[in-house]
């Protein structure tokens, strides 16, 4: 018999139950205790989905984020955030959101950083590491949850991140070597293990994703050394790892003394038949057939082609799972009722996936003919998909194969369009700006939503949300920012607010899918073609323009982050998607020009998480990625200023790429990692201009003016004050006006306050002139 498991669920709820209860807590309306219950209550439900598979998960369930929780079970938050012992929760939180000193004048806390969780749009707490770490076993957290699995009568497996993933996914602090403290780690680890085990569970899932990426000798080494240290614990250990091909890790991962191997099979089918080959004939070679991070209908019947030989050959020794945690796909297809049905019988999302998964387990060991319907059904939705029209549009591809290297080049090199724009827009020295978004108020997302219902005539939604960009202008006006943006109210979500306008994307209503803590996004779906049948954007930009003199920047998603924040369709290389996408956007941005707009922001949030996980992968993504940044951002005159912005990801090994895309501007986030970024500049010479983020919007504190000045002190050792630009980390939007407007004020008067002791030419313009 084939056995079925996942290797963790989403845990938001499939109505962002977790979302809602977190921020009441966190807002001080829910008690620790009922915050609690609800999670408890989700975890039941979680389990329920999950009934039919073998073994389910325990421990996957997080209340901010799975990488923290290992910390806290290690005994590794940081020491800022309170001794062990002290209130488990409110610790927790501290390491995981940070405290202002505002709330707590005793103890601001510092939020520990945070960044993206391999090449997924979803973002973990970086564990915190020093020559002198201790860890110490804290295991109540998993064994409780493992408790609760049992008492509800499941079949569990902990999961757990592995050692060396662990070590591998933390930074040190102090410069010392981080897999140093990887012999003081084993111990706990054994411990951890030893106790799952006494509490019932005869399998633990030990994570271990970085054995898809690129290891030296001394990371190979770290692998044989803790598993061969943890073989005496006595669970079982599946060793679970995804995202990618284990290529020339393969043999390693095969060799590791553990009891079964998980290879997401998805993204690595070709090694799944080298597995069955070499996997010692005791282990358990777990597949990943469902992909666990796309929302297609997996293909039943060209899955089991190449599974029923590799069930005769391993029998019980076959396990199948999703590729990966469901964490990264919405729960539950069902709910959506306002789907296009063709589009929706193309779709699976958790449940319905899992549901793919014990068909096939069935099919298995029962034969096809025991799951007839079920094969059926899933092969005329999944050749619908494939023979629709709707997917293709011959105009699209004719303009594709148009694309010439030109169209993505500027018509002067940036000097020369540099003293053109200081020309027209007369920029002070270290020009203030936001990153676009301002606070999405309750009245603003209630006017949005009466709107979305129909309660709300168009009329009076667009006078609404005009009153709202007035505001917004008005409120920057009075803070003294230099580059102005409309404030977004009319978007909630950066990615769905573009789809929505496109051809060739659909949405759900109910698609949540958790990003960092209880922040969720709704990705679109990419099935086809994508055309721009109207302006997007020009109507708001214009109307917010016309409030003031000041420039105000148009605001713009790009082609690469619209393709790595939807599920995209897997039919065609995602780089052919990604230049449709650029078509459309560089239709918007010349509309915009054309409209006045001498600023346009065409944001990239997503550009770095869209590399691959191997360096030797990198240049092909880059090369097609910024080939279609530029397409979509080049074609403008030199008069009009190009800006981009990306956060929370590393820039320095990227930054030639970076300087490649040739925005006039960029802005970055840097203020949670200490500025770290402009270490890239000292061996590269940025040639643009950029705005290093001076303070950290994800956390509620509110930065100081002299703070500010401080980083911005250490950003023009590096980059030449003159192109140097003052603005927040990254957008507002889920901030309150409260903390914005005296952080902004800070930033306001800490530019001031440089460009007077810089005593550089008051005019960006003098400057570039001389
Ligand atoms: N312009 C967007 C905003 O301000 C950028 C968001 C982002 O970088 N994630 O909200
Ligand atoms: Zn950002």
């Amino acid at each position: 018999m084939v056995t079925t498991h996942s290797l963790g669920y989403p845990r938001i709820g499939a109505q962002r139950e977790l979302k809602f209860a977190l921020e009441a807590h966190w807002q001080g309306r829910l008690t620790a205790e009922e915050l609690e219950i609800t999670a408890r209550d989700l975890r039941r439900r979680h389990w329920q989905d999950q009934q039919e598979l073998d073994l389910v998960p325990a421990g996957d369930f997080s209340l901010y984020d799975q990488v923290l929780d290992m910390s806290e079970t290690l005994g590794n938050l940081p020491e800022r955030t309170g001794q062990p012992g002290g209130h488990r929760l409110d610790r927790y939180f501290r390491a995981a959101r940070g405290r202002g000193a505002n709330d707590d004048p005793c103890c601001g806390t510092q939020a520990g950083e945070m960044t993206k969780w391999f090449d997924t749009n979803y973002h973990y707490i970086v564990p915190e590491f020093y020559r002198d770490t201790e860890f110490r076993l804290d295991s109540s957290r998993i064994l409780a949850q493992l408790n609760e699995a049992h008492k509800l009568g499941h079949r569990a497996k902990p999961v757990i991140l592995g050692p060396v993933t662990y070590l591998r996914l933390g930074k040190s602090k102090d410069g010392s070597d981080s897999l140093a403290l990887l012999e003081r780690l084993l111990p706990v680890y054994g411990d951890l293990l030893d106790q799952l085990a006494e509490a019932g569970a005869d399998w633990v899932q030990v994570d271990e994703p970085a054995l898809v990426t690129e290891l030296d000798d001394r990371w190979c080494h770290a692998f044989a050394f803790a598993y061969h240290q943890l073989k005496a614990a006595r669970p079982k250990l599946l060793l679970t790892t995804y995202f990618g091909q284990l290529r020339e890790n393969l043999q390693l991962a095969c060799e590791l003394p553990v009891a079964g191997l998980h290879l997401d099979a998805v993204s690595a089918h070709p090694e799944a038949d080298r597995l069955a080959d070499w996997l010692a004939p005791h282990k358990v070679l777990s597949l990943g057939v469902i992909n666990g991070r796309n929302i297609w209908k997996t293909d039943l019947s060209a899955t089991l082609d190449w599974l029923e030989p590799l069930h005769a050959r391993l029998g019980n020794r076959l396990w199948l799972a999703p590729s990966c945690s469901l964490l990264h796909v919405p729960v539950d297809l069902e709910r959506e009722d306002a789907l296009d049905p063709e589009i929706q019988q193309w779709l699976s999302f958790a449940r319905q996936k899992l549901r793919e998964l014990t068909t096939l387990a069935k099919a298995l060991n029962e034969g096809r003919n025991s799951v007839y319907e079920e094969l059926r059904d899933n092969r005329i939705a999944v050749d619908s998909r494939r023979q629709s029209p709707r997917t293709r549009n011959p105009a699209v591809r004719e303009a594709i194969s148009r694309v010439t290297p030109q169209l993505g080049r500027r018509n002067s090199a940036f000097e020369a369009r540099r003293q053109c724009q200081s020309k027209a827009l007369k920029l002070p020295l270290f020009p203030t700006t936001t990153i676009g978004s301002f606070p999405q108020t309750g009245d603003i997302r209630q006017v949005r939503q009466q709107y979305r219902t129909g309660k709300l005539g168009t009329g009076d939604y667009l006078a609404r949300i005009r009153q709202e960009i007035a505001d917004c202008i008005r409120e920057q006006e009075g803070l003294g920012l230099d580059v102005l943006v409309h404030g977004e109210a009319e978007r909630n979500d950066m990615v769905e607010y573009f789809g929505e306008q496109l051809d060739g994307y659909a949405f759900s209503r109910f698609g949540w899918v958790q990003s960092y803590g209880s922040r969720c996004v709704k990705p679109p779906i990419l099935f086809g073609d994508i055309t721009r049948p109207r302006a997007m954007t020009v109507d708001w930009i214009r109307y917010a323009q016309s409030l003031t003199d000041k420039p105000v920047k148009g605001m713009l998603t790009g082609p690469v982050t619209m393709l790595n924040w939807s599920f995209v369709r897997d039919d065609q290389p995602r780089a052919e998607t990604c230049w449709q996408l650029a078509l459309a956007i560089r239709e918007e941005v010349q509309d915009l020009e054309r409209a006045g707009i001498r600023i346009i922001q065409i944001d990239e949030a997503a550009l770095r998480e869209g590399l691959p996980l191997r360096r030797s992968d990198w240049q092909d993504y880059l090369d097609w990625a910024i080939d279609a940044f530029r397409l979509a951002a080049n074609g403008v005159n030199d008069e009009t200023q190009i800006h981009t912005h990306m956060c929370y990801s590393e820039f320095k090994d990227i930054i030639e790429s970076i300087a490649r895309m040739d925005a006039d501007v960029i802005t970055i986030e840097t203020s949670r990692s200490d500025m770290e970024l402009l270490d890239a500049f000292r061996n590269f010479e940025y040639p643009n201009e950029i705005g290093p983020g001076v303070y950290d919007i994800h956390s509620p504190n509110v930065p100081d003016q002299a703070g500010i000045i401080a980083l911005m002190e250490k950003a023009a050792e590096r980059i030449p004050a003159e192109r140097l630009w003052v603005n927040p980390d990254c957008g507002l939007k889920t901030r309150q006006w409260e903390e914005v407007r005296p952080a902004l004020e800070a930033m306001v008067s800490a530019a001031r306050e440089l460009r007077s002791s810089l005593q550089l030419p008051a005019e960006r313009g003098e400057r570039a002139t001389q």
